[in-house]
């Protein structure tokens, strides 16, 4: 059922907000929350209507799961019944791993998203869908943001805004103020949701075939059907034609069986993937999740990221929020805390992602999985650890 909005769009401009978050994805509807739960008064928009699908690989690791756990929605998403994860096996032409993965958790990001969003509504968020938000001129209290919906315009004010409008660049793209760089060799996503119900690609394994063009996951998802998404090389795509005949070929290459209706799925496709932003805070603007940055999404980290970030900038969005006057030093603040958090780990995937495009690399990195077993519980910890990134919290804390 569509998420209907609590406040339209023509009732909205005799407030003044405490908070505007654009983008209700994973990261802007759990910054709205945060923000709501910290007594302000908060707008949360979004270009699209929900339930939405979204590419990803909709699997959730141990960190986000513990970020969850700490604000108390846990058990809002383990309830949706998500199959568990235990196992990540990989496949690259003849050669093939099955390794352990604890922890994680697969659910479609139709349901995920839509629960944060109610979640956000339930402490007092105001929810505006269907609606295209762009960062307007600052004033000495407050910034302006102008709303689009269908020939109408309104535009509200706000204390702060919190930008979470993941790798769309719409909302950022009339002010100059922010620079975007893509890497130029960088992948485009795909994906898919597929209602088949075979016995292959079993609950709780994250499938995985990757090739010299790209990589391509399945995995099965609380109500069964398969949920695929891949990243993959721009001329590579061109070549097949359609991500469709390009995942078929992706797994047939690596032994996997073809899902039925891949070729007659409702793809979805992403714009290039590696890309950062900057600055991540300017003038009363705070950007988290993907829109201030992203690398291919072969270690599975973005929600987590979307969702340590969220949790994080809090803080900030509070300074903004109380302080008549943007100061310098909530930049300094978020751009440290962002750095630490998240852009440490984006150069780890980094390393992954770039050694993945060679096959002998990748062959010779399945080798030494299979030969010391250690290696690879070293590198799950290092990407699913919520130790870690709860010493990281707390270091941004202090
Ligand atoms: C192929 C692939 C596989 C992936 N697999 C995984 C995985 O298994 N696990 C994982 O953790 N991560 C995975 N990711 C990454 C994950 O999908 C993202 O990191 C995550 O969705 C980021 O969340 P976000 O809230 O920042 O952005 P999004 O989820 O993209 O949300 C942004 C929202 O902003 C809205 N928006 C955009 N512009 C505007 C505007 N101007 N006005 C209003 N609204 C706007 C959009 O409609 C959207 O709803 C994968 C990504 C890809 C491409």
């Amino acid at each position: 059922m569509t998420l209907a909005e609590t406040r339209s769009l023509s009732d909205l401009q005799a407030t003044l907000w405490d908070v505007v978050v654009i983008g209700a994805g994973v990261a802007g509807s759990v910054a709205a929350r945060e923000a709501a739960r910290a007594g302000h008064r908060v707008l949360l928009v979004d270009k699209r209507h929900f339930p939405r699908r979204k590419v990803c690989g909709a699997c959730l690791n141990e960190v986000a799961l513990d970020v969850l756990d700490q604000i108390g929605l846990r058990e809002a998403i383990t309830s949706l019944a998500g199959p568990r994860l235990t196992g990540f096996h990989l496949r690259c032409g003849s050669r093939s791993i099955h390794v352990p993965l604890p922890g994680g958790l697969a659910i479609s990001r139709e349901i995920l998203d839509a629960t944060l969003i109610r979640a956000a509504i339930a402490e007092g968020v105001e929810f505006l869908p269907d609606v295209i938000a762009r960062i307007g001129p600052d004033h000495p209290t407050t910034r302006v943001v102008r709303l689009q919906r269908k020939g109408h315009e309104s535009a509200v004010h706000a204390r702060a805004i919190i930008v979470a409008s993941g790798l769309d660049g719409l909302s950022l793209s009339e002010s100059g103020e922010w620079t975007t760089r893509v890497v130029a060799s960088s992948r485009v996503g795909a994906g898919c949701v597929i209602e088949e119900s075979s016995a292959d690609y079993a609950p709780g394994t994250i499938w995985m075939g990757t090739g010299s063009g790209g990589y391509a996951g399945l995995v099965r998802v609380e109500d069964g059907r398969l949920n695929v998404a891949g990243a993959f090389d721009r001329e590579y795509l061109r070549r097949h034609g359609s991500p469709g005949v390009a995942t078929q070929c992706l797994l047939e290459k690596s032994g996997f069986p073809v899902p039925k209706q891949l070729l007659t799925a409702e793809w979805q496709g992403t714009v290039p993937l590696t890309r950062t932003t900057t600055p991540v805070a300017s003038r009363r603007v705070f950007l988290i999740g993907d829109a201030a940055g992203y690398v291919e999404p072969f270690t599975g980290e973005g929600m987590a990221w979307g969702l340590l970030t969220a949790r994080q900038v809090t803080h900030w969005v509070g300074q903004a929020v109380s302080q008549s006057q943007w100061s310098p030093e909530m930049e300094i603040g978020w751009k440290r805390d962002y750095r630490r958090l998240v852009q440490t780990r984006q150069r780890f995937c980094r390393v992954w992602t770039r050694m993945l495009r060679s096959q002998s690399l990748t062959s010779m990195a399945m080798s030494a999985f299979a030969a010391w077993p250690w290696l690879t519980r070293q590198i799950i910890e290092r990407v699913n650890s919520h130790r870690e990134q709860g010493k990281l919290a707390d270091e941004c804390k202090s």
